[in-house]
């Protein structure tokens, strides 16, 4: 039994998040209250703060990695010769099935996936018809028999323009932006690859079953960094040496059906499954930025390996970078590394006229793209996946303070004596070093729970010592221990512990709760 199976004693994992990520704040349907549509969501206050803390760590880090990377921003809307250049308008369809009774639309291959439990990626709308009815498979709504698959292009079309004359479309990827502005961007900066554009966006998708709540959805924001380089150069990777014996976790193409995972190292990787250096050490950054950066358990990462009849043509290696989500039953995906070798400037210099070919000593070439491809919605419901913990006293998500919306609540103990005011004063100092709340209602008990439950990593209790002795009460999220620290000092020890510099334990006078912690129902 997966872990979100629905239990005779309540709602599931799924579910209970969903229902926290709307009541406090998280995410919710957008336009509900006029009967939301599937696969559009708002980012609620906290929401909002988890995706750019998210956004901004990828930022940071991705970025980071090269002197010669840089973000561009771009347009959501692009014309239609666009997308034939990129080859979406021929290609980027999904098999749609019909119900030929209620007319429901079903994605063929999930309808197919979930009915026989076996991965059909890659079959074509004959082989997919096929199967639907040699196991007689029908509409899961009405028990109907179901049309033959046809392929459905998931592009949104739009008339620009007075005379609506003018067909545009709204970008399936941030992708093609970087691929766009390649020929500017290398001339601005010097003629140089490897160099990278990072495009951190809105894509648009039409999906034809956005199910999976907040995982699949119709517009979606990308995080992705296209990085241009010269092909004869594949096997090299300036930072080799700091990777060479890291340790990837591979789920191969062989193994996909039992789900094996390969542990290897990065020069194994490259000695024994050809995975070219500069390929692997960015595999083994993306790893590190998972493992290291946001703190997911390694047993819940894996790459998985995507075959020749898996994965788009025009991609030479693709590895999926799958997380292991109870919500979802198990792997799935969340981001991609991808070569699409020259096929993307390839398709823009056909289609435009324009050559994109550069002159590196005295060689001529269109430069070969490794893609590093994130879905920044997928990505924070797994971290609310993968940080959730129902213990018997609470519910509370474990975000580490990077991801945190909020670092630091403050509690003054009543809402007299001069106890505000000394909490005021202290919250606006604290404010200006880390995301701060303010909670001064309800009992200290209750106040910690609403923390807990949004992922608060740390709590201030200002009391009436602290009128006398200038020391407050800090407490820790997950152990829910308590120390005493010096209000002159509550910023550095803070640092110190968020950094990891200093353990909580350590960080203060220990203080014995008069007693335990209870649950107390709002
Ligand atoms: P899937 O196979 O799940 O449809 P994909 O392989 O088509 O995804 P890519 O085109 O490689 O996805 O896009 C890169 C990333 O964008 C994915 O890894 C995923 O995290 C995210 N993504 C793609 N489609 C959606 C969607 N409909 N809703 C939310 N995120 C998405």
């Amino acid at each position: 039994m997966t872990e979100d199976k629905k239990s005779p004693k309540g709602p599931n994992k799924s579910d209970t998040i969903m229902m926290i990520a709307a009541k406090r704040g998280f995410f919710y349907p957008s336009a509900e209250i006029y009967g939301a549509k599937a696969g559009f969501w708002t980012y609620g206050h906290l929401g909002t703060r988890l995706k750019h803390n998210w956004e901004n760590l990828w930022r940071n880090y991705f970025l980071g990695l090269s002197r010669s990377y840089f973000e561009i921003d771009d347009c959501h809307i692009m014309p239609k010769k666009v997308f034939e250049g990129s080859g979406h308008l021929a290609h980027f369809n999904d098999p749609l099935t019909e119900c030929s009774k209620c007319h429901f639309r079903f994605r063929a291959d999930q309808l197919i996936e979930d009915a026989l439990k076996t991965n059909v990626g890659g079959l074509d709308e004959a082989a997919l018809t096929k199967l639907i009815d040699d196991n007689k498979l029908l509409c899961p709504r009405c028990g109907s028999a179901l049309m033959p698959v046809k392929w459905f292009n998931m592009m949104f079309e739009m008339k620009v323009g007075a005379t609506g004359e003018d067909i545009m479309y709204l970008r399936p990827e941030s992708a093609q932006s970087p691929y766009l502005a390649f020929k500017r961007e290398f001339e601005a900066l010097r003629k140089k690859i490897p160099f990278g554009l990072a495009v951190v966006g809105k894509a648009y998708r039409n999906e034809i079953s956005p199910r999976q709540g907040f995982f699949r959805l119709r517009e979606f924001t990308q995080a992705e960094l296209q990085i241009f380089f010269d092909p004869d150069r594949i096997n090299e990777a300036e930072n080799w040496d700091f990777v060479k014996a890291y340790k990837l976790r591979l789920c191969l193409a062989k193994d996909a059906s039992e789900g094996k995972i390969t542990e290897i190292t990065c020069e194994e990787a490259n000695r024994e499954l050809k995975i070219p250096k500069f390929y692997a050490y960015n595999m083994a950054k993306v790893q590190q930025f998972y493992l290291s950066l946001l703190g997911i358990p390694a047993e819940k990462f894996r790459f998985r390996e995507l075959d020749e009849k898996e994965r788009a043509f025009y991609n030479k290696l693709h590895f999926d970078i799958e997380l292991d989500m109870g919500t979802l039953g198990g792997f799935k995906e969340v981001a991609g590394v991808h070569y699409r070798t020259n096929h993307d400037l390839g398709g823009h210099q056909e289609h435009s006229g324009e050559n994109l070919e550069v002159v590196i000593g005295d060689k001529r070439f269109i430069p070969h793209v490794l893609e590093l491809s994130f879905g920044v919605d997928r990505n924070v419901w797994a971290v609310m996946d993968l940080f959730y913990r129902q213990e018997p006293e609470r519910a509370l998500f474990a975000f580490p303070s990077l991801l945190a919306p909020i670092e630091v609540a403050m509690y003054p103990l009543v809402n007299k004596d001069n106890i505000p005011e000394y909490s005021s004063e202290l919250y606006s100092k604290l404010g200006k070093e880390f995301k701060m709340f303010f909670d001064d209602s309800g009992s200290i008990g209750r106040r910690y729970r609403r923390q807990d439950e949004i992922g608060t990593p740390y709590g201030v209790t200002v009391d009436y010592d602290s009128l006398n002795d200038n020391t407050v009460t800090l407490r820790d999220r997950d152990s829910m221990k308590q120390v005493r620290v010096k209000g002159d000092e509550l910023i550095q020890t803070l640092k110190k512990v968020i950094a990891g510099e200093l353990s909580f334990e350590k960080a203060g006078a220990p203080v014995v709760p008069k007693a335990p912690e209870k649950e107390e129902k709002e």
